[in-house]
């Protein structure tokens, strides 16, 4: 085989037609453990798709408005992380939200929100206060945990530190987490899958949780941007 020809396995992120009957994609390729690869392709004409077989498409995401809206935001995370982002994360993602009710939509969108943070290496430390080191204590039983009662704080600082609320200060502004969704987190972090999405949770949680995510994915999105800016503006020296 041509070195100018090859074959890869790819998620197709998205779809345009652009002049007559030629369309472009948008494409994540697996590449290795640290990431995928993005591509820019043209099928039929230009540099360009020569022959794809469908292995499975999920079209049970186009029923519902809730998994189109958290299928576009895993595609355009993807590419707005360029490519950062752990293969079988987000296709296990795209297959459990095409079988999954509005309210399961939701949730498995923390975790992955939650997953893709980590696989970026800039999660914050949740096991424990920073200050004083009150940390969570779990058994495998989730609904007994020694921590009733104590709200952690995630704080927007440059420490990106969590403080128990004993050691957070009442007008300091920052996230608040309950007990519950910082379990949440912890069991999706650390536990079997299986565990965290039979986790029921509350309104209240979900919010904090929302908020906490989309804050601390946002920051991931700026600062993949700003490092790879950096990396390409060194090879252009
Ligand atoms: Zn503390």
């Amino acid at each position: 085989m041509s070195k100018r020809t090859w074959t890869s396995e790819c998620l197709v992120l998205s779809l345009r037609n652009f002049g007559e009957a030629n369309r472009s994609a948008t494409l994540l390729l697996p590449e290795n453990e640290n990431g995928c690869q993005i591509v820019q392709a043209t099928l039929y004409g230009g540099p360009k798709i020569s022959d794809f077989k469908v292995k499975e498409f999920r079209s049970s995401i186009r029923d519902n408005l809730t998994r189109i809206w958290c299928a576009s935001l895993a595609s355009e995370l993807a590419v707005k992380l360029e490519g950062n982002i752990d293969w079988n994360l987000i296709n296990y993602f795209l297959t459990g939200i095409s079988r999954s009710d509005e309210n399961q939509c939701r949730l498995a969108l923390m975790r992955f929100l939650w997953r893709v943070i980590i696989f970026s290496g800039l999660a914050p430390e949740l096991n424990s206060c920073a200050y004083c080191d009150e940390g969570i204590r779990l058994n495998n039983d989730l609904n007994n945990s020694s921590r009733a009662g104590k709200s952690y704080f995630y704080l927007p600082t440059e420490n990106a530190a969590v403080l128990c609320s004993a050691c957070t200060q009442k007008n300091e502004s920052g996230f608040k987490l309950s007990e519950e969704a910082c379990l949440y987190l912890y069991a999706t972090q650390y536990l079997e899958p299986k565990i965290s999405r039979d986790m029921p949770i509350s309104e209240g949680s979900y919010s904090e949780l929302k908020q906490f995510l989309f804050y601390l994915i946002q920051n991931t999105v700026n600062k993949v941007k700003a490092i790879s800016f950096l990396f390409n503006s060194k090879h252009r020296q």
